[in-house]
């Protein structure tokens, strides 16, 4: 385990190495959930070390790895399921969904969405390695209100906003893949069937659900009205209508300004045509996604590589024991992961990896190259 994690309290960060700018170098000076210390409140005089009193408020920032940037280093677009036991592929048990989220951070993986994938994941500090959260199929298990309108602590959601609370630089949401007409319990995160609960008062829970997933930086992804398989679709308007109606069933609930960007494959199967995931017209209403999701694979390329297929962004299953081995591999061989610079303006690459960088895609980022020399354990070098 590579990791530097700071406590910072008060004097005790005067006594940190400090650069020539008087900021302690490793520390994130621009993020006040990172500790930031402003310049002026440095102390001018380098203090003894003191022990903090133990009733002392410690804040842990910048729990982000020593290991060197490495840009097209591969990401991990996990897939979730239900909520519960028995474990299989397509279940997991609540202390292991809050195992995963302890296991991630403190190895140093950040949480991102596919829309911050869009955009580059400006807001990773350096040395984290991010992780993308999907989460299939809106069933009750993964968001639940309950009678006094809070978050049911036992969902995923509900998991993953006390542990957010617990690590305020785990600060960002999952990808919540919906079904907007499914049967109960996959419809909207498990509403009671329409025919039990008026509707008004029905939609008004489910917009309540959908604000607040939005006001928390979660992700809305469409997985089509009610799971149909695409393949099976009589012909391209059926497709369509899948696609589009979920979209038009979900959209009616979210801001205006709100356009989802990921699309989720029902089972991964593809329909005839394939590029009507991602782009398509239902009732003179188009619809376009950046991102489709598959249901299978391993590790996803870097969205900076040349590789990189946003139409086909592999996911990797949940299933038992699966991720605990993909971590401590990574662990064992780091030059396969994704590192932050955590600067947003560039794409720092291994030695002489600077052709691989999608220059077309990311016209505006500067590719920065490690220098060769003085480098151990460089990432990326491995063949
Ligand atoms: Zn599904």
């Amino acid at each position: 385990m590579e990791l530097r994690v700071y406590l910072v309290l008060g004097t005790f960060l005067g006594v940190m190495a400090c650069g020539s700018d008087g900021v302690s170098e490793g520390v994130d000076t621009t993020d006040p959930e990172r500790g930031v210390v402003l310049e002026a409140e440095l102390p001018t005089e380098v203090p003894e070390p003191e022990v903090p009193e133990p009733s002392a408020p410690v804040v842990q920032v910048a729990s982000v790895t020593d290991l060197p940037p490495n840009e097209l280093g591969k990401i991990l677009v996990l897939e979730y399921h239900r909520l519960g036991e028995p474990e299989n592929e397509y279940s997991r048990k609540a202390e292991n969904f809050r195992a995963d989220l302890e296991l991630l951070y403190r190895s140093g993986y950040r949480p991102v969405t596919m829309r911050q994938v869009l955009e580059g994941m400006p807001d990773l500090p350096r040395g984290a390695t991010p992780v993308i959260f999907t989460i299939d199929d809106s069933s009750r298990g993964q968001f639940y209100l309950l009678e006094d309108g809070s978050v049911d602590p036992n969902t995923m959601l509900g998991m993953w906003e006390e542990f957010r609370a617990a690590h305020p630089d785990w600060n960002s949401g999952a990808v919540w893949c919906i079904l907007p007409g499914a049967d109960y319990p996959s419809n909207f995160f498990g509403e009671k069937p329409s025919r039990e609960v008026p509707r008004a008062e029905r939609e008004a829970i489910i917009q309540k659900k959908v604000d607040y997933l939005i006001e928390h930086d979660h992700e809305i992804c469409n997985h089509t009205l009610y799971h149909a398989r695409l393949d099976r679709a009589r012909d391209d308007a059926q497709v369509q209508e899948f696609i589009g109606r979920g979209e038009d069933s979900i959209q009616v609930y979210l801001p205006d300004d709100y356009d989802i960007v990921t699309f989720s494959l029902p089972l991964g199967v593809w329909p005839k045509n394939r590029s009507l995931a991602w782009q398509g017209e239902y009732k003179g209403k188009p619809y376009h996604y950046e991102f489709v999701l598959e249901v299978t694979g391993d590790a996803n390329e870097s969205p900076f590589d040349r590789t990189f297929d946003p139409h086909s962004v592999n996911r990797f299953i949940v299933a038992p024991g699966r991720l605990e081995r993909q971590i401590a591999a990574w662990e064992r061989d780091p030059s396969r992961r994704f590192v932050s610079d955590g600067d947003p303006t560039a794409i720092t690459v291994p030695t002489g990896a600077a052709q691989r960088v999608d220059t077309v895609r990311w016209p505006d980022l500067t590719v920065v190259e490690l220098p060769p020399e003085g480098e151990v354990n460089q990432a990326g070098r491995t063949s």
